[in-house]
């Protein structure tokens, strides 16, 4: 008998996981719910061709419970959940399909909120808009919240000001060299921001125009994607891949920090306390790109009380992410830990302490 779905090692105690299939337009759907313990589960929903249901059943799990994560760590009033459309976004889309998608989360009373992620865009999210108020990242209306990608850059930004502090006792860049990996939507934002606050910059991305408009407006020197983990940089801001954290590039950086964008930085834990043996400072990828949810999040406040999208709502959520990122870091000192560890055990506790006092006002009712 094949595992069930208990038995799966990404189980992790989710609270719920519901399949939803539609005959009319072929939906092949799987929302993971890891825990609304902080408030309705979040997380984007991801079109992908997998190759069985068994291995979108994993890779909903698995994300949904980095969003239980990411969601408490931005302390967002938030629990943490996926979504999976089972099929080609090149070939599979239509109107119909993200419609019956949006009755499917409907019927889940607004415990799974969803967004975009890969596969699926802003259109197809305002789609499911039309049968359901349980969608986020709209980009028309009053509470809508846009672009986020602005906002992560500025964590990621913020961010790479605490660890200059930390490490060369400067409030500014000024004299500092990053190196950035991928300059899209993130990357593009963050550095103009670096170039901004003094730092000299050394880029590289796959796509030849984004790196010749970067660097025209920063006088970034230009590598090779390849070159990146070899430039003589101090900080190192991966907003491309994941996994650019492995043993081959490991041996090849000299950065003192890492601090970057992109999800999922570390190939393995094992980096994590790598980087921390040779005194590496690295600022976690799922606490500094915060800022991305923390927009969202901010969305649902507004449908939630019929108000609008609040950037000073948000700018006091990413102050204190940045007193989060503090906190990280005082701890990995202080209890000799990577800093990847600390983070989960303060989500952790976070998530454990919210659920506790659901249960004592559950019991109170
Ligand atoms: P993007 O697609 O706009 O930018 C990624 C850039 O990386 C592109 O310009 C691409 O050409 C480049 N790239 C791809 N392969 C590369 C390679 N081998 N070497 C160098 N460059 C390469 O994406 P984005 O929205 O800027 O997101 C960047 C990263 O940050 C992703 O990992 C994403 O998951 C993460 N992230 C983004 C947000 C957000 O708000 N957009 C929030 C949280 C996390």
């Amino acid at each position: 008998m094949g595992k069930t779905l208990f038995d799966s090692p990404s189980f992790a105690n989710h609270e719920g996981v519901h399949s939803f299939f539609d005959e009319k337009t072929g939906l092949k759907a799987i929302v993971a719910v890891h825990s609304t313990a902080r408030g309705p589960a979040v997380g984007g929903c991801r079109m992908w061709n997998y190759a069985s249901s068994a291995e979108a059943l994993e890779d909903v799990l698995r994300l949904s419970k980095g969003m239980s994560y990411k969601n408490a760590i931005a302390d967002l009033e938030m629990g943490g959940g996926k979504s999976v459309i089972i099929g080609d976004s090149r070939t599979q889309k239509t109107p119909e399909l993200f419609r019956a998608f949006g009755r499917a989360i409907d019927t889940l009373g607004g415990c799974y909120y969803s967004a975009e992620d890969v596969g699926v865009s802003v259109e197809d999210i305002a789609e499911a808009r039309k049968v359901t108020p349980y969608v986020l990242g709209l980009k028309d209306g009053p509470e809508a919240s846009g672009d986020p990608s602005p906002v992560t850059a500025e964590g990621v930004f913020r961010s790479t000001l605490v660890a200059a502090r930390r490490l060369w006792k400067q409030d500014d860049l000024t004299g500092l060299t990053v190196a950035v990996q991928g300059v899209g939507h993130v990357g593009g934002y963050l550095a103009d921001k670096l170039h901004k606050a003094g730092a000299k910059l050394v880029i590289t991305d796959v796509n030849v125009q984004a790196l010749e408009e970067v660097a025209a407006r920063t006088g970034a020197q230009v590598v090779a994607p390849d070159a990146i983990y070899d430039a003589k940089a101090d900080i190192y801001a991966p907003c491309a891949l994941g996994a650019t954290l492995n043993p081959e590039t490991l041996d090849r950086l000299t950065v003192k920090a890492v601090v970057g964008a992109a999800n999922n930085q570390l190939a393995t834990a094992d980096i994590g306390q790598a980087l921390f043996d040779r005194g590496v400072l690295y600022a976690p990828d799922y606490v500094i790109n915060g800022g991305g949810i923390i927009n969202v999040a901010s969305e649902m406040t507004a449908r939630q009380t019929g108000g609008a999208y609040d950037p000073a709502w948000v700018e006091a959520k990413l102050v204190r992410l940045m007193e989060t990122l503090e906190e990280i870091l005082e701890r990995s000192a202080a209890e000799k830990r990577p800093t990847h560890e600390i983070a989960d055990a303060i989500a952790e506790a976070r998530i454990s302490a919210a659920a506790v006092e659901k249960a004592q006002l559950r019991k109170a009712a």
